[in-house]
């Protein structure tokens, strides 16, 4: 009799470069309107890799909707839910601009994205690899491909120009 064991669970390819850095540019377009709005530059577009089709696309919007879990990954992924109307997006991608904080990648996990692209790395927050790795722990049960450094420059650039203005506003009575 065969033993019964735990099925081998492949990683999810990575999405192809220039399907990386074809999302992730309308990601940053999303994250330039969160700027413009002032909040935290960062977005996120869902989509199906085998396709290409976008199943949502958000920017942060902590301050909009005064919610602190309103960020842009988070935002998709529930948008992205109820436009498919399944709680779960297998195998389905999201490219963010900025890398997730443990929130976000733990939403991904919970509706078993396959793989999540990520721009520049979040010294403060990230959950792959920055901050903590998330995906070290042991007794997850999926697991995301996760690929950094897609566009890297430009989301940092973003980041970084929206703190420095900020800062000069916070100063400049
Ligand atoms: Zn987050």
């Amino acid at each position: 009799m065969t033993q019964l064991s735990e099925p081998i669970r492949r990683p999810y390819p990575e999405v192809h470069p220039e399907t990386g850095r074809f999302f992730m540019n309308l990601a940053l377009n999303l994250a330039e309107d969160a700027a413009l709005n002032e909040e935290v530059p960062a977005g996120a577009v869902l989509f199906d890799p085998s396709t290409g089709q976008i199943l949502a696309q958000e920017r942060n919007q902590v301050l909009a909707l005064n919610d602190p879990t309103a960020h842009a990954e988070i935002l998709a992924i529930r948008a992205a839910a109820k436009a498919v109307g399944n709680y779960r997006l297998t195998g389905m991608a999201m490219a963010v601009t900025i890398e997730p904080c443990p929130m976000c990648l733990m939403a991904a996990i919970h509706a078993r994205l396959g793989v999540v692209c990520y721009g520049a790395p979040e010294p403060k927050w990230g959950a792959a690899g920055s901050l903590i790795d998330l995906q070290s722990l042991s007794g997850l049960n999926h697991r995301l491909t996760v690929t950094g450094g897609i566009l890297a420059e430009p989301c940092a650039r973003l980041l970084k120009d929206f703190f420095r203005v900020r800062r000069i506003k916070k100063t400049d009575h």
